[in-house]
């Protein structure tokens, strides 16, 4: 980052302008929207200048450039459209104390000014560091819709309750009363006008004042297999609620990077809990932080109701008289099975699918092999690495055929995603070398390595 974001105060202080013409008043109507006291100095201005100094929104000064012009102006812009004028602006603006921009000459200027999305109070400021103006203007354009055109009032009169809204504890519970003011109640209201605006705000600290002593709430939400993409919208808004997330080890990181930038992330898989402690542990943990009030985002991989030890957390959390609620996710299977292209379940190959464990506390989980090993079945087999060859020994003893197709999708949806097909007959070789967590479709190959195999069938 070579360009430092920050909001500069303009109140009461001074800003110059070099330059009369197209660029200035391009650079004016932006700083017109401060409360800047603004200097303009050229020999000649624009007719749109010359009104703006007529409604006295601007002092002009009609002359070159002189040294003294941009003493005590916290900014200056050198916009003369001219590279010897500009050059000149930079030299005498720098020598008073101000920085300098020179418009359109990202390499002469001191600071630059964002592309800016105007909610006043709240201003977003897109900066690419001249890189990619095509890029800011999209990204301008996608928050101008996105941003409700009521969000400045929203936020005006937001700003006028900060001290009332100071009975409220600092920390989660104050936080819940503006994030239900800003998410629900507010745009509810703000269609009404500004009085509905501070009547509902009013109610609305009045009933959080009144359930101040309420216990936190447990999210228990699914991250998905890895690509934030596939995150639902519900998660992240729950990543953006946080005020502790507790996640598993198999949560991408790209998705931690989602959540709320004060929220305490703990890391639930490598403190060492180790096999039997650790859901215990885990629990303790959601259970500590929700009694405190906290909002608790209990993050796991892919969705929470597939291997992941829900009802254990649910049971805890009831036990502790918390609220909780799921957020469904993507699970690994369907991550994998979209990535070589094919379903889980077809029209006269399977109308059933199983999702399996390849093995469970106790060791390799016992399956029904039997109905298994029949053609056309399909399963995901989660945790499978470990027990491949032993799958693969009993399925063949049920008369599963060598040739079945099994899929090896290593760290689905991921930039690392790794996708071996393999057959029953080759599926210990073929899972020897993986490493990250790895998800096994029995009965699929990838479609076009389907296609591959029919083509061979016929030919034969
Ligand atoms: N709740 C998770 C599963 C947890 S069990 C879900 O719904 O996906 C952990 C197992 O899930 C891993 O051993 C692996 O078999 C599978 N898994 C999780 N994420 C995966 C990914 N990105 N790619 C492949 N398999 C994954």
């Amino acid at each position: 980052m070579n360009h430092f974001p920050i909001f500069v105060a303009l109140e009461g202080r001074r800003v110059l302008v070099v330059g009369g013409g197209d660029a200035a008043v391009a650079k004016l109507r932006l700083l017109l929207k401060t409360t800047a006291n603004i200097n303009v100095v050229a020999e000649t201005f624009d007719p749109v200048i010359e009104t703006w100094a007529a409604e006295g929104r601007v002092t002009l000064i009609r002359r070159a450039q002189e040294p003294g012009d941009a003493l005590c102006c916290v900014l200056a812009y050198a916009a003369s459209e001219d590279a010897a004028l500009d050059a000149r602006t930079v030299r005498l603006a720098s020598a008073d104390g101000a920085l300098v921009n020179v418009v359109d000459n990202l390499e002469a200027s001191q600071f630059i000014t964002p592309a800016i999305v105007d909610r006043d109070p709240v201003v977003v400021a897109i900066g690419t560091e001249g890189a990619a103006p095509v890029l800011a203007r999209k990204i301008k354009a996608e928050l101008e819709a996105k941003l409700p055109a009521q969000l400045g009032l929203l936020a005006r009169i937001g700003k006028t309750f900060r001290k009332a809204a100071d009975v409220l504890p600092m920390g989660a519970v104050r936080r819940r009363f503006w994030a239900d003011y800003y998410d629900h109640a507010g745009p509810r209201a703000a269609d009404a006008g500004e009085d509905a605006i501070r009547d509902t705000l009013g109610d609305l600290l009045a009933s959080h004042v009144a359930a101040e002593d309420r216990p936190g709430h447990v999210d228990l939400v699914g991250a998905g297999p890895g690509d934030p993409e596939l995150l639902t919208l519900k998660a992240r808004t729950a990543l953006d609620r946080a005020d502790v997330v507790i996640h598993d080890r198999l949560v991408a990181p790209e998705i931690l990077e989602l959540a709320r930038r004060e929220a305490l992330i703990i890391d639930a898989g490598k403190e060492g809990f180790g096999p039997s402690t650790a859901q215990g542990d885990i629990n303790d943990l959601m259970v500590a932080h929700g009694l405190k009030g906290a909002h608790v985002v209990r993050l796991k991989a892919g969705d929470p109701t597939v291997f992941g030890r829900l009802d254990e957390e649910i049971e805890a959390l009831d036990a502790a008289g918390l609220a909780w609620s799921i957020v469904p996710g993507i699970t690994a299977a369907s991550a994998s099975v979209a990535s070589i292209g094919q379903s889980l379940t077809k029209r006269g190959r399977n109308g059933s699918v199983r999702f399996l464990t390849g093995h469970d506390m106790k060791g390799f989980a016992d399956q029904d092999w039997r109905a298994l090993a029949q053609p056309g079945e399909v399963a995901a087999i989660y945790m499978g690495k470990r027990a491949a060859r032993w799958m693969q020994g009993r399925m063949l003893m049920h008369g599963a055929a060598p040739a079945t197709p099994v899929t090896i999708i290593e760290n689905a949806s991921r930039a690392d995603q790794r996708t071996i097909a393999a057959t029953l007959a080759t599926l210990p070789e073929a899972v020897a070398d993986v490493t990250g967590p790895a998800l096994l479709l029995h009965g699929l190959a990838p479609r076009r390595a389907a296609q591959a195999l029919a083509q061979t069938e016929i030919a034969l």
